[in-house]
């Protein structure tokens, strides 16, 4: 069992230098806090952020990076691209591969199988995110459809399971305040997690992310078999995402 819950932060397009003074007041809550929080907390950031922060300041706290490289090299002529290798360089421990704001841009099954090769290569854990379209969902496509992904970004990486956590993150959940109910995910993470068992022998993390908030964690904090959250919009704010923490510790 994983009793060390994930709390990941995805600052997606958002942060100055300035704000990475959030993080350093997350920091400061999870060490001087009475209670002993069990888990593992992640900040990914735009990369423009990942060589600015001060690792004196952080120990509780991980840095990640949103996406990696899908070419095999560590440097080379790829206009635009950062490899698994620069951000590790940044002290980079984890990264986000195929949340679907990129997949939207093309990134297709078979890099995102890549990347997490990649990534492992370079000791980085991989947020592999899934997720369907709310016209698949409504036409009960769901657990195909995250199913398929799934497969698809590990079967090449048996042996790298032990450095993968997954994000299952519908995709009309994100970003719109519109959460599934909680027996369609209780049933849901029951059936990913079965499936992974039977077909990979391992019990990897997963996750939920879309719309999480410090309004809703303590219904979401009940969804069986769920290791953690990734979190966009509330944790673009300090006392957001310190609230979600503690009630979910309640
Ligand atoms: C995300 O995009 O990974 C995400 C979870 O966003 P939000 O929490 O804002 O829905």
């Amino acid at each position: 069992m994983h009793s060390k819950k994930y709390f990941i932060a995805n600052w997606k397009m958002n942060g100055e230098p300035k704000d990475l003074g959030r993080i350093y007041k997350i920091e400061k809550f999870l060490k001087i806090s009475k209670k002993k929080f069990n888990l593992n907390c992640i900040f990914c950031l735009p990369f423009t952020l990942l060589g600015l922060i001060n690792k004196k300041k952080i120990s509780v706290i991980k840095i990640g990076s949103q996406d990696i490289s899908a070419s095999s090299i560590d440097f080379g002529s790829f206009t635009g691209s950062v490899s698994a290798k620069m951000v590790q360089q940044l002290g980079c421990r984890y990264t986000i591969i195929g949340h679907s704001e990129i997949r939207n841009k093309g990134e297709k099954d078979k890099d995102i199988n890549k990347k997490i090769g990649f990534a492992s290569s370079k000791n980085l854990k991989a947020i592999l995110c899934v997720g369907e379209t709310l016209n698949e969902f409504k036409n009960k496509k769901s657990f195909k459809k995250v199913k398929s992904q799934i497969y698809s970004a590990l079967k090449d990486n048996r042996k790298n399971l032990g450095s993968i956590v997954i994000a299952y993150e519908p995709i009309w959940s994100i970003g719109t305040g519109i959460i599934p109910k909680k027996v369609y995910l209780d049933n849901f993470f029951k059936k990913i997690k079965n499936f992974i068992r039977k077909d990979f022998k391992k019990n990897i993390p997963i996750l939920y992310g879309g719309s999480v908030s410090s309004k809703n964690i303590s219904s979401l904090k009940n969804i069986d078999c769920c290791d953690g959250f990734l979190i966009g919009g509330a944790s673009l704010k300090a006392q957001n995402f310190i609230d979600i923490i503690k009630k979910y510790y309640i």
